[in-house]
């Protein structure tokens, strides 16, 4: 470690007394919709991050400032509750946790700085709840793990943010390891890293700078049916307690007159089936092998599970011939956000230009772009 450095838009917030950490944002290569149904994810921290400055100090206020939004805000401990839609309900979110732990949360004084894009798929919440989570930990020598963090920052997510997340955002964020990805077991929170050695290739992600208000309702949906072919499954087979349990046989079988349930079945088992040969595909070193994985998921999460959308196929379509493009798909819950593709190095700057043009001239929106290297999960980078 100790290859972090702390930002420069910090500094003026460092004392000798000040405990500085970094909390990243995530990826997830494939693995789409598999959380909720137990099975597996496959994420990365990346280069994007989220720095927290923190120094107890007398008495029972919090001090918080923002860098980005340029704004302070100020809270007594006793106070504490949601500000939803304020950036300072995951600083206090995660407060809140430590007191409901019974830990004894002192007055401190708060910076945050990050370049994790807001709101773009990448977990800048997470990221926030994670850095906030591991500087108090090591403030009050709490002695949490990085699993029970985890726990902590998805409860301050659900309680102070409204949003009913898994924890793979959370995991990711303070497991990351560079140059790796984890394979995470939803159902036991066992996990594993595997070598993403990426050689002549970059991953580069494509805004499509939507966010389709479908997508909230249509993910219950999803839900609901997925439990559907649970039930159906289960009659037959009483094992099966989660699509993680089921085969493609078994979905055939149980759910094959159920024409909507069976694709969307049949989606989730395969997802399961590919992120397993995926790695496969890692250990051998064969980068090429898992990018046409990563192709396939994305026909599944737009043919058979139906969360794409036109901005998504749109660009995912425009690189699936260039031979330049090893992989890409849609990344998160869909109708919107980003994709997330693997290119040749050299590659990136032309690909980059004519997609801008051409996105632009089709969809009419602006694209951004985001290039992303694997680095390690939260650190503190000053104790
Ligand atoms: P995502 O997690 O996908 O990036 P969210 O809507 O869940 O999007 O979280 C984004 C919110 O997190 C922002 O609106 C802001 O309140 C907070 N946030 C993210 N990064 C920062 C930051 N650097 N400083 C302060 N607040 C931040
Ligand atoms: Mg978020």
């Amino acid at each position: 470690m100790g290859e972090y450095k702390i930002p420069g838009q910090l500094q003026e917030f460092v004392t000798d007394n000040t405990i500085v950490v970094r909390s990243p944002g995530r990826i997830n290569l494939i693995g789409e919709h598999t959380d909720y149904n137990e099975g597996f994810v496959l994420p990365a921290a990346i280069d994007k991050a989220v720095y927290v400055t923190i120094e107890k100090i007398e008495g029972a206020k919090l001090y918080l400032h923002s860098i980005d939004f340029n704004e302070s805000a100020e809270v007594e401990l006793a106070d504490i509750k949601p500000v939803f839609g304020h950036w300072s309900t995951y600083i206090l979110g995660v407060v809140d946790q430590f007191l409901q732990k019974g830990q004894t949360v002192p007055g401190f004084k708060l910076g945050i700085y990050g370049n994790v894009p807001l709101g773009a798929g990448l977990s800048s919440s997470a990221a926030i709840e994670c850095a906030v989570a591991f500087a108090l930990n090591e403030l009050l020598q709490s002695g949490f793990s990085r699993k029970e963090l985890a726990l902590i920052a998805q409860a301050a997510e659900h309680k102070y943010a409204g949003v009913k997340c898994g924890i793979m955002d959370q995991f990711a964020s303070l497991f990351g390891k560079k140059d790796h990805v984890i394979r995470l077991d939803c159902r036991s929170l066992e996990y594993e890293y595997f070598p993403l050695e990426l050689g002549e290739y970059e991953i580069v992600l494509f805004d499509t700078m939507v966010k389709h208000t479908l997508a909230s309702s249509e993910y219950n949906i999803r839900r609901s049916q997925c439990e559907e072919g649970v039930m159906l499954i289960g009659q037959n087979y009483p094992s099966v307690h989660s699509l993680r349990d089921a085969t493609v046989e078994m979905v055939n079988e149980c759910i094959g007159e159920f024409e909507t349930a069976h694709r969307r079945c049949k989606f989730v088992v395969e997802e399961n089936i590919r992120l397993q040969e995926g790695c496969t595909d890692l250990l051998n070193g064969n980068v090429e092998a898992f990018g046409k994985k990563m192709f396939a998921t994305h026909e599944g999460l737009s043919k058979e599970y139906e969360v794409s959308c036109k901005e998504l196929d749109y660009l995912v379509s425009y690189v699936k011939n260039n031979p330049d493009v090893i992989g890409a798909r849609m990344m998160g819950g869909g109708f919107g956000g980003c994709t997330i593709n693997i290119i040749q190095k050299d590659a990136v700057e032309g690909l980059v230009s004519k997609l801008t043009e051409a996105y632009a001239q089709n969809m009419g929106r602006e694209l951004k772009y985001y290039l992303v290297s694997i680095e390690d999960g939260t650190t503190i980078i000053k104790s």
